[in-house]
Parts: C-alpha cells; sequence; structure tokens
C-alpha cells in the first residue's frame, strides 16, 4: 500500500509546494493577490510559471493546458507542450507567466448562446490562482475561468468566482454589525455527494441508447430490482472495489478528499463523497472526480454511468449538494453558536438561507433543470420539483416561538428571545433526516438534494450564494439603520419567519397531497425543464444577479438560450437513437422470432396433423399486434422529428420536445418492453435490465 500521507496532493502545485518552490518575495506576492482577488503582476506570474514548470517536468509532465468549464458542462482543454526551439536544431522547455495567465482560445465551438459570433471566435482563458494547478496524465493543468474578449463570462467558473465575492461583501456587512473584528472574509462550502452507476464495458457497448445517449432507451424490468434493499451499503464487490481503490488513489493525488464509497439504493449503483472544500474548489473537484470515474471504470472494464435515470423504474442518481458559509477564521456561520450572541447571528444568517430559498425558488430549481434530472425530481426517488425546505422539528418549534413571542418549552416557560437566550441543543438530527425535501438542514450546513449526477455543481452554488448575498444585503440595509440593534434585530428575524415561513415542510415531499398544498400556499411548481427555463430571463432574476455583478443580462439571455438548445438537442440525438434501434434492431428481431415460431407451427403441424399449437399462435399473434403498433409509432415520431423544422421559436421547440416527441418516444418504448418480455432470449438484440444491473461480478 503506497504512503496516502506521502502521496496525497503530490500532483497539485499546492501552497506547501509553492512555499518550498517559489523565492519568499513571490511567494508572498502570490499569496495577497489570491486573498484579494488582484491581477498578477507579469513578472510574478513569469516566477510562478517556472517554478511550476520545473515541478511539472520532475512530475512527468510535457505538456500544459488551461482547464476550464464551458457551458457544455464538461471541461475542456487544449495541450501545448513545453517544448521551444533554440534555433540550433535543439529545444528547451519553457513555460511563460504570460502562457500560465492567460490563454487564447480558438473556441468557436463551444457554446456562447449568440455572445461571440462564430467570425469573432476568439476568448480567452485566465488563470483562477484560488484553484491550484494539478497534474493529469502528462499535462500539468492550470484552473481558468473562460470570457469572450467583451469580457463575458463564457463558462461554469467566472460567475461563481463572482458569486461567492457577492456574499463575502455582505456577509462583511452583517458580520461587522455583529462587532466582529477578526473576521476580514467569508467562503462558502461545498461537500458534494456524487452518485454512479458502474456496468460492464461490453454489454454498454452492445446499446447504442447507452453509447449515445448515456441511458438506456428500451428495457423491460427484470424479475428483481431494488425492492429487496439488499445493495443498499451491502458488500462491495471485488472488481468494484479494485475500482474505487484506484479513483481513490488518483483522487489523493490530486488532492480531492475522497472519503467515503458505499453502494447505493440500485444495483450497481454506488457514491462517493469528499470532505468538503470551498466552493470554487469543490467545483473544480467534483469536475475531476466525474472524469477520472469515466476513466478509471474503463481501465477496470467497466462504464461509469452519470447519467440522472440510466435505467426507468431504477432509482436514478443524484448530486447533494452540502453547502455553508465560513469566516477565513474558520467559524461555520450555520453553526449555532453556545451563547446568546452567537445565536443570534446562527439565526439571521439561517433566516438569510430560507429567505433566499423563498425569493428565489424559480431559480433554485432553474440550477438543476436538465433533460436527464426531468426524469427524476417528483419520480418518488428524488425530491419533487417543487422547492421547499426542512428544517428539523426543533428548530421549526423554535422558529415558531420566535414568530409569535410565545413559550418555546411549555415546561419552563421560556419565550424565545433572539440575542437574549441561549438557543437549546438541538442535536444534530440523524435520524429524523426528511430524504424527500429537496433543502434540508442538517445540524450546521444545508443540503440541497435537487442536482442531478451530471451536470456541474457551479450553476446551484452561483444561485444560493448570489441569492443568500441578496437576503444579507436587505438585512444590512436595514440593521445599518438602526437605533436599537437588538431590537430591530428581533424584530426583523421575526418578520422573516413570518413573510417566507411557506417555503417551510416537514411533511412527506413524495405525497400527492403535497402537490396541492404547495400550490395553496403559492409555492411554484415547475416540473420539467421547458417551464423551468424561461426564468433565467425574467425582470427579478435579471435585476437580482446584475445588482450583485454575477451576470450581465446578456449573459442570462445567452444562458437561457444554451440551455433551450442543449435540452432540444438532448432529445433530438435519443429520439434518433431509439429510431435507429428500433427500425436496425428491435422491429426484426420480433419478426425474426415470430418466423421461427411460425416455422415451428408448420413442423408440428406437418408431423401431425391435429396438434394444438396454443403457445406459438398466442405468442405470433400478441407480437404481431405489438410490433404493428410499434412500427405505428415509429413512423409517426419520424413524421414528428421532420414538423420540428416548422418550429423556429426555441422556446417552442424545447416545448414541442417535451411534449411531442417524449410523449411519443415512451409510446415505442412500452410496445417494445412488452415485446423483450415475450421473445427468445437469443433473439433479443441486447444485454437485458437484469444483464446490465446485475452483470458486474
Ligand atoms: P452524512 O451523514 O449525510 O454523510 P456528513 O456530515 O458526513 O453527513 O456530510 C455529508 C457531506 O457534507 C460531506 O461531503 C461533508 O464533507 C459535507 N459537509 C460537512 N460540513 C460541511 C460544511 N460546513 N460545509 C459544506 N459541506 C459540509
Ligand atoms: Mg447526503
Amino acid at each position: 500500500m503506497e504512503n496516502i500521507t506521502k502521496i496525497f496532493a503530490s500532483k497539485v502545485f499546492n501552497d506547501s509546494t509553492m512555499k518550498k518552490r517559489l523565492p519568499k518575495e513571490t511567494y508572498r506576492a502570490l499569496q495577497k493577490t489570491i486573498k484579494d482577488g488582484k491581477h498578477l503582476d507579469l513578472n510574478i506570474a513569469h516566477v510562478v510559471a517556472n517554478a511550476m514548470k520545473d515541478w511539472a517536468i520532475e512530475n512527468g509532465a510535457t505538456h500544459f493546458t488551461h482547464w476550464f468549464q464551458p457551458m457544455t458542462g464538461i471541461t475542456a482543454e487544449k495541450h501545448d507542450s513545453f517544448i521551444s526551439p533554440t534555433g540550433d536544431g535543439k529545444i528547451i522547455m519553457e513555460f511563460s507567466g504570460k502562457e500560465l495567465v492567460k490563454g487564447e482560445s480558438d473556441a468557436s465551438s463551444f457554446p456562447s448562446g449568440g455572445l461571440r459570433a462564430t467570425f469573432e471566435a476568439r476568448g480567452y482563458t485566465a488563470w483562477d490562482p484560488t484553484s491550484y494547478a494539478f497534474i493529469k496524465g502528462n499535462t500539468l493543468c492550470i484552473p481558468t475561468a473562460f470570457c469572450s474578449y467583451g469580457g463575458e463570462a463564457l463558462d461554469k467558473k467566472t460567475p461563481l468566482l463572482r458569486s461567492m465575492e457577492a456574499i463575502n461583501k455582505q456577509a462583511m456587512r452583517v458580520l461587522k454589525l455583529f462587532g466582529n473584528e477578526d473576521i476580514t472574509s467569508v467562503k462558502t462550502t461545498v461537500g458534494a455527494e456524487q452518485e454512479y452507476f458502474l456496468i460492464e464495458r461490453d454489454m454498454h457497448d452492445k446499446r447504442p441508447d447507452l453509447m449515445f445517449c448515456g441511458r438506456t432507451l428500451f428495457g423491460a424490468m427484470p424479475p428483481k430490482g431494488q425492492e429487496m434493499d439488499d445493495h443498499y451499503f451491502g458488500t462491495i464487490k471485488s472488481k468494484v472495489a479494485g475500482f474505487m481503490k484506484e479513483l481513490n488513489l488518483e483522487l489523493w493525488k490530486l488532492g480531492v478528499l475522497s472519503k467515503t464509497e458505499h453502494n447505493e439504493a440500485a444495483p450497481a449503483q454506488h457514491e462517493l463523497a469528499p470532505i468538503f472544500s470551498t466552493t470554487n474548489i469543490a467545483t473544480d473537484h467534483n469536475q475531476i472526480t466525474m472524469e477520472l470515474m469515466q476513466r478509471i471504470a474503463k481501465k477496470h472494464d467497466m462504464v461509469c454511468l452519470l447519467h440522472e435515470k440510466p435505467f426507468a423504474g431504477v432509482n436514478g442518481s443524484g448530486k447533494h449538494n452540502n453547502w455553508s458559509i465560513t469566516t477565513n477564521t474558520g467559524k461555520n456561520l450555520l453553526d449555532p453558536g453556545k451563547t446568546p450572541h452567537e445565536n443570534a447571528q446562527f439565526l439571521l444568517f439561517l433566516c438569510s438561507v430560507i429567505k433566499a430559498v423563498d425569493d428565489y425558488q424559480d431559480m433554485l430549481r432553474l440550477s438543476v433543470a436538465s433533460a436527464g434530472n426531468d426524469h427524476r425530481l417528483g419520480a418518488n426517488e428524488a425530491p419533487p420539483s417543487i422547492i421547499s425546505m426542512f428544517l428539523g422539528e426543533e428548530l421549526t418549534e423554535i422558529l415558531e416561538s420566535i414568530e409569535r413571542d410565545e413559550d418555546y418549552d411549555a415546561k419552563e416557560k421560556t419565550i424565545m428571545k433572539v440575542g437574549v437566550h441561549v438557543l437549546p441543543r438541538f442535536a444534530k438530527d440523524t435520524t429524523d433526516r426528511n430524504r424527500t425535501s429537496p433543502f434540508a438542514f442538517t445540524g450546521n450546513k444545508f443540503e440541497f438534494r435537487a442536482l442531478g449526477s451530471a451536470a456541474s455543481i457551479s450553476g446551484p452554488n452561483i444561485v444560493l450564494n448570489t441569492t443568500v448575498a441578496e437576503s444579507l444585503k436587505q438585512f444590512a440595509d436595514e440593521l445599518e439603520n438602526a437605533d436599537d440593534f437588538d431590537n430591530a434585530l428581533h424584530e426583523l428575524i421575526k418578520r422573516t419567519i413570518k413573510e417566507h415561513k411557506k417555503i417551510l415542510f416537514s411533511g412527506n415531499g413524495y405525497d400527492d397531497a403535497w402537490v396541492k398544498e404547495a400550490e395553496s400556499r403559492g409555492l411554484l411548481n415547475l416540473p420539467a425543464t421547458p417551464d423551468c427555463l424561461p426564468c433565467y430571463v425574467w425582470d427579478k432574476n435579471v435585476k437580482l444577479f446584475e445588482a450583485h455583478k454575477v451576470f450581465t443580462a446578456t449573459e442570462m439571455r445567452a444562458r437561457y438560450e444554451i440551455l433551450l438548445d442543449n435540452y432540444s438537442k438532448t432529445i433530438n440525438i435519443e429520439a434518433l437513437t431509439m429510431l435507429d434501434m428500433a427500425k436496425k434492431d428491435i422491429l426484426p428481431a420480433c419478426a425474426s422470432f415470430m418466423g421461427h415460431l411460425s416455422d415451428v407451427v408448420i413442423a408440428k403441424k406437418s408431423a401431425c396433423k391435429d396438434i394444438q399449437c396454443t403457445y406459438e399462435e398466442n405468442v405470433i399473434s400478441k407480437l404481431s399486434a405489438l410490433n404493428n403498433q410499434m412500427f405505428e409509432d415509429v413512423l409517426l415520431l419520424e413524421k414528428e422529428l421532420e414538423a420540428k423544422k416548422e418550429i423556429d421559436d426555441a422556446q417552442k421547440l424545447a416545448e414541442y420536445y417535451k411534449d411531442v416527441i417524449l410523449s411519443r418516444m415512451a409510446k415505442v418504448r412500452k410496445s417494445a418492453d412488452e415485446i423483450e418480455v415475450m421473445t427468445e432470449r437469443t433473439y433479443w438484440p441486447y444485454p437485458s435490465y437484469a444483464d446490465l444491473l446485475f452483470g458486474v461480478r
């Protein structure tokens, strides 16, 4: 076993490596830049680049890349080698400060939502020194932001960094009011729990739907699913254990704090949870984790499926985004304190989140929207698409008593007065976690549980940071002008609870009754992606993001367009894949099997004229009806795909895909799945759900 403490972060140019390798003044100057978020002086950058290059070469790197996160949702990189000719037929290894700090990117084919006309194809990438450079394979990866020459964000990192600045600014105003002189900055922290499936690679490669769409478009349920709950936290199969071991090792080398791993609810489903870190680093690390999962699975002859719903009827995959706010002095602002003073501050920060989630339910819903996640949300396996919050019984009672000036503790007759009383120690609630809530308080952090497994966590955290920044801004505006701080604080908390308690819900979020109740409370219910994407351009949302300098109106419109386009394209690929599979494999397979049965009937009857052919004739008749029905739906699907050409509005097109194409696809699938259960195994062209879900040994 390798020495883990030694290999941890061995492939990261992190603080301790910088300290060791950089001249003192350079190190200090760089630290200052990182802390203040200022531009790096080119002379300093040059020294850093040189040290970085030497370190990278010693660790086997020959190339460098600006590693960035375009709107495609996956990371992008273009590799350049360090070599530079010296004019005498030889080379030296070179890496300049300019190359470190800024990269030119001919990135015309990355989605920009019209922000960058293709003739003006160049955007640029800029080093984010708050996220460390690392080595992957033979390449030094430099985490960068990706912008157009006009300065518009074309990626998922730039707005995330801006949103962290926004919440820092407003939280600092509030913290000053509580007299925290020692605190100079706050950062949000995130721990993203990642779910995924592992299946055998050779079976995966036999299924065009998995190859092209990452999810199955056909497949009847196997006799055994997840009903026995025997996979959840069960023993890990040796092949999977081998994968996890290598994954952990590689993640640790890259400084990713991979901590726990276990089997999940569905067969073949697993989860990895890291120890939390600063939000932008957690976001980079989650991208790295997803990338390594896919690469390492292949080495072990498996495929890692990150899609939110690879198998119909089986639990899909999500991501739990554990989120909190921490000061530079290491205090978690969502941790209830021990003194009345600390408690008051905690309650105010708690209220800032409650208000943010209520005021911007639409943006939170939007931040987790994708064609893949639409299959999970509200399908009794993941939170509903209605955003609500769960605080736990005890904290809910405390808030209610504050709101009504009533006894919190009936026996002791305590009326909770903010800033006067110590909150009772409400134990970290581990038993009564409401797993059906999309947004739950878990003792000292919030867990946003509606995220899809495949998407970057950047979007939801941009929304969380910015909307909480807005609550804090309003609170600071009010409290800074108050004559009597304690009184104003108490009144503000009371009022916030009163105005926003409609977002608090402790019941069963999977229950149909909740949909009705949520409606009567006036909560938003936006079931599918095309329903919520327009929120990007709602006036109140544009105002919010502009006010906190996170997005410009143009950037928001661009993102809206990119997501619409992405949604329609995803379903278009699925529909085309479905047609291909149906026409070339499934319909002919069914016909062949019917042909075979007919031959049996003829053979039987020629052997014995009056023989009964009940099985054969019954199956032929049922299969024939199903195959005809399926063929009819296939033709209609083709026609409906053709008809989309008439729709030139992107929003209408996305709605068309949702309402018309997806419903037709469901019909095609229904017939095919019924055919599958009646067809002799050897005639069926694909590995079945049983093969896929129970195939890994
Ligand atoms: P669980 O019982 O759900 O496993 P844990 O306390 O182990 O809960 O945490 C789950 C995730 O939350 C982990 O990734 C953990 O690192 C993260 N987490 C814990 N504290 C914080 C925090 N203050 N900010 C952000 N994430 C956190
Ligand atoms: Mg969790």
